[in-house]
Order: C-alpha cells, then sequence, then structure tokens
C-alpha cells in the first residue's frame, strides 16, 4: 500500500486551492512506509484523496504536491512530461538569448527544483529531498529533451539544510566547466561562473528589466548600484550610455564585470567600476553633488527572513533616498527587491516613504516620482496565482519630475 498521510479536519482547504505545500502542523497522522522523498498519497480528514506529492521527514513544509490527478502515476514518464511542458513553454516564450530559466519549481509542477540553461550547459539546484530521490531520472530527462553535453549540480543554497541535506557541487553529466561560460543575452555577451557565481552563475531573472535599461541608456549617465558581475552595466553600455558607474564590494565579480567589457569590445573609458560600501558611495556622491541620468539599485536580499524585515525596510528605504536624490530632472529609477518576506505592496510602500524623505530633504527643489512600470521575472519565471511565494523580485521604474 502507498503511504498517505490524513490532515487535521480543515487543512486541505489551501491545497483544494492548489497551494502546492502541506506544512508540518496540518498534518494529523501518518501511514504506510515512509522514507525521505517517499510518494504519499495526501487525504483530509474524512480519507477524501487530496493530492499526491513527495515526503520531506525534516522540514517544516512536509509534503510538497506534484499532482491533484489521483489516476497520475509518480514515476520516469512523469517527470518527463513535466520536463517537456517547461520547454515547450520556454520555446514559446522566450527568445533572443541562450540563458534560460528552463524549470522554476513550484511553477513548473517541480517544486524544488531549478534549472538554468547557459548554452548547451545545464545547472540544476535540488532544493528539496523529494527532487534528490528523483536525480537521476530528472537528468536523464533534461539530458535527452535539450541535448545539452554538460549537466551541472549547484546546490548549495541554504535552504538545503532544512531538508537535512547536503551541499552538493559536481558534474551529473559530463565534465565540470573548466572556465567561465559565455552567453548572449539580446546581443550583449556575458560570462558566466557556473561554478563558483552567485546562485546558478548568472541573474537571468533580471534579463527583461536588463533589456528595457538598454533601450532608455543612449548618452545617459548611469549609476549602478550593487553590480554584481555588471549585468545592468553591460545593458546599459549596449544601449549606448555615455558613461556607467558600478558599484559592488567583491572584487571578484568586478574582475569579471571588467573581463566582460573586452569580450564585448566597449570602450574601457565608459565604465568606471567602485569596489566599495553601496551605502558609503551613496553618501560620498552625494557630498560630491553627483547627479545621474539613470540610477540602478538592485541590492542582495536584506530580509533573508521575516525576522529581518524592519532592518531591512530601512535599508531599502535609505539606498533608494539616497539614490532618488542622486537624480537629475526627469531621471530614472530601476529600483528592486528580491526578498521574499517583502511583497509588492510593503515595497512600494517603502519606496513612497523613501521619496517623501527626499523631498523633505530637498529644500526648495521638487522631488516628485511617477511610477513609470512595475518589474518583473521574465516569462521564463513564470507565477502562478495559486502560489505568490513565487513571485520573490519585485522592481519598479520611476522618473523624477
Ligand atoms: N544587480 C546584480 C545582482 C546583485 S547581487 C545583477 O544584476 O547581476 C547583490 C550584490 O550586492 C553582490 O554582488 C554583492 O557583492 C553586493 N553587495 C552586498 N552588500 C553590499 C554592500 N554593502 N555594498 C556593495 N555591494 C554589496
Amino acid at each position: 500500500m502507498q503511504a498517505s498521510i490524513t490532515l487535521k479536519a480543515g487543512k486541505e482547504r489551501p491545497l483544494l486551492r492548489r497551494h502546492p505545500w502541506v506544512y508540518s502542523n496540518a498534518i494529523e497522522r501518518v501511514d504506510g512506509k515512509i522514507y525521505p522523498g517517499a510518494t504519499v498519497q495526501v487525504l483530509a480528514h474524512d480519507g477524501k484523496f487530496v493530492a499526491k506529492g513527495l515526503y520531506s521527514p525534516t522540514s517544516q513544509i512536509r509534503v510538497r504536491v506534484l499532482t491533484w490527478d489521483e489516476a497520475k502515476t509518480i514515476d520516469h514518464a512523469f517527470f518527463k512530461e513535466r520536463i517537456s511542458k517547461a520547454l515547450a513553454h520556454r520555446a514559446q516564450w522566450i527568445k533572443n538569448t541562450n540563458a534560460i530559466r528552463l524549470i522554476f519549481g513550484e511553477s513548473d509542477g517541480l517544486p524544488g527544483l531549478v534549472v538554468d540553461q547557459y548554452a548547451d550547459t545545464l545547472v540544476c539546484q535540488f532544493l528539496f529531498v523529494g527532487m534528490e530521490h528523483w536525480k537521476e531520472a530528472i537528468v536523464q530527462a533534461l539530458v535527452q529533451q535539450t541535448a545539452c553535453k554538460t549537466v551541472v549540480e549547484r546546490s548549495d543554497a541554504a535552504v538545503r539544510a532544512r531538508e537535512g541535506l547536503e551541499p552538493q557541487i559536481g558534474a551529473l553529466h559530463g565534465q565540470m566547466p573548466g572556465a567561465p561560460i559565455n552567453v548572449n543575452e539580446c546581443g550583449v555577451l556575458y560570462s558566466v561562473d557556473v561554478v563558483h557565481g552567485h546562485k546558478t552563475g548568472f541573474y537571468i531573472d533580471q534579463r527583461d528589466s536588463r533589456h528595457l535599461l538598454s533601450e532608455l541608456s543612449k548618452d545617459k549617465e548611469v549609476l549602478n548600484m550593487f553590480c554584481y558581475t555588471g549585468g545592468f552595466s553591460l545593458a546599459a553600455l549596449k544601449g549606448g550610455a555615455k558613461h556607467v558607474t558600478s558599484v559592488d564590494s567583491s572584487g571578484e565579480a568586478l574582475a569579471m564585470a571588467q573581463r566582460q567589457m573586452l569580450l564585448n569590445g566597449f570602450d574601457e573609458s565608459r565604465a568606471t567600476w567602485i569596489d566599495s560600501d553601496a551605502f558609503a558611495v551613496l553618501t560620498q556622491l552625494r557630498k560630491e553633488e553627483k547627479q545621474f541620468d539613470i540610477v540602478v539599485l538592485d541590492p542582495p536580499k536584506f530580509a533573508p527572513s521575516s525576522h529581518h524585515l524592519d532592518k531591512a525596510l530601512r535599508a531599502y528605504k535609505e539606498i533608494n533616498r539616497a539614490g532618488m536624490q542622486l537624480l537629475k530632472p526627469g531621471g530614472l529609477l530601476f529600483t528592486f527587491s528580491c526578498s521574499g518576506a517583502v511583497d509588492s505592496a510593503l515595497f512600494e510602500r517603502t519606496i513612497a516613504m523613501a521619496s517623501a524623505e527626499a523631498m523633505a530633504h530637498s529644500g526648495n527643489t521638487s522631488m516628485d516620482f511617477r511610477l513609470m512600470q512595475r518589474l518583473s521575472s521574465g516569462a521564463d519565471h513564470p507565477l502562478l496565482t495559486s502560489f505568490p511565494e513565487g513571485d520573490y523580485l519585485k522592481g519598479l521604474l520611476l522618473q523624477r519630475l
């Protein structure tokens, strides 16, 4: 008999609305043979079938749902089909790049699995014991369906510890790449270090915003704060920016950014790279009365969880106020938060407070801002209406009047 978990009374409701997680405190009873990654039936209190998913004995999220269809079997063919659907979606929606998120976890019906493609290399993150259990089947299906020569595992995200899993980095198929992989996104070449870089090596999720920045950059003075390997900086240079000043506290990331300048054949005099603390640089630029046409603020996750919320909101407000004060009239601010604990409404309120403070400090000059566009990750990070947790990246494009 297949293992099953029976929920406490009423706890099936979120699942019936297609939210794919069963928290440990919703479970009344576990029956049958259970092990990490086991397929389990999820039953309502009255024993009615609700869903099928994979079991994680140590995580707060005890079961992640794979299907609401009782007739579906969880086997190799199941994973093959889900992967093939995910690939078809990207083929329809993603153009002009060979850096693509092929699988985005829950949004593709594959909870806890991330797969990114960089040219003909795939980089996977198995973030949940259930996906770990099906690793071989997943890799086999990916290789078959993409014809990629190399599959790298970058399962070193902190969330794995909550699943009782050790970090894993290595080749799952082919050889570990000995050098960064070059990709071409909308005519810009980026070098991606899939072994040491952040996440799987690159912020694929900012593609649409990079493209928008590029289109708005002609002859502009651009400031890119928290630039990492210069994703936004290169996009601005490609778009014809007069000069781009980029700031990050990682010397390694800046060195990679400078190598990419050469790769693209951009004139080095069009860019300045500052290895320093962003908060200190913002204060210094203001003291020097520097002004920019465009400011980009894409900081690290200031709120890794809701415990850090107050401090994080203060930090978002501070950098945004400072960024606004560095804008010429008519200038543009691209501002982002990738903190899951800060939802879009809260982010927008924080930005409104930042602009109120900028106004209060501005003396007689007006500091009004217009919200031009809400920004988000691209179509390769699809969002499910039933899974708001997937919406981690929030961005706004503001214009100073
Ligand atoms: N905007 C980047 C991604 C940013 S990741 C892109 O589009 O690729 C966050 C970056 O912030 C990292 O590169 C990290 O080194 C940098 N960082 C973190 N704290 C910082 C600080 N106090 N000052 C400057 N840079 C910082």
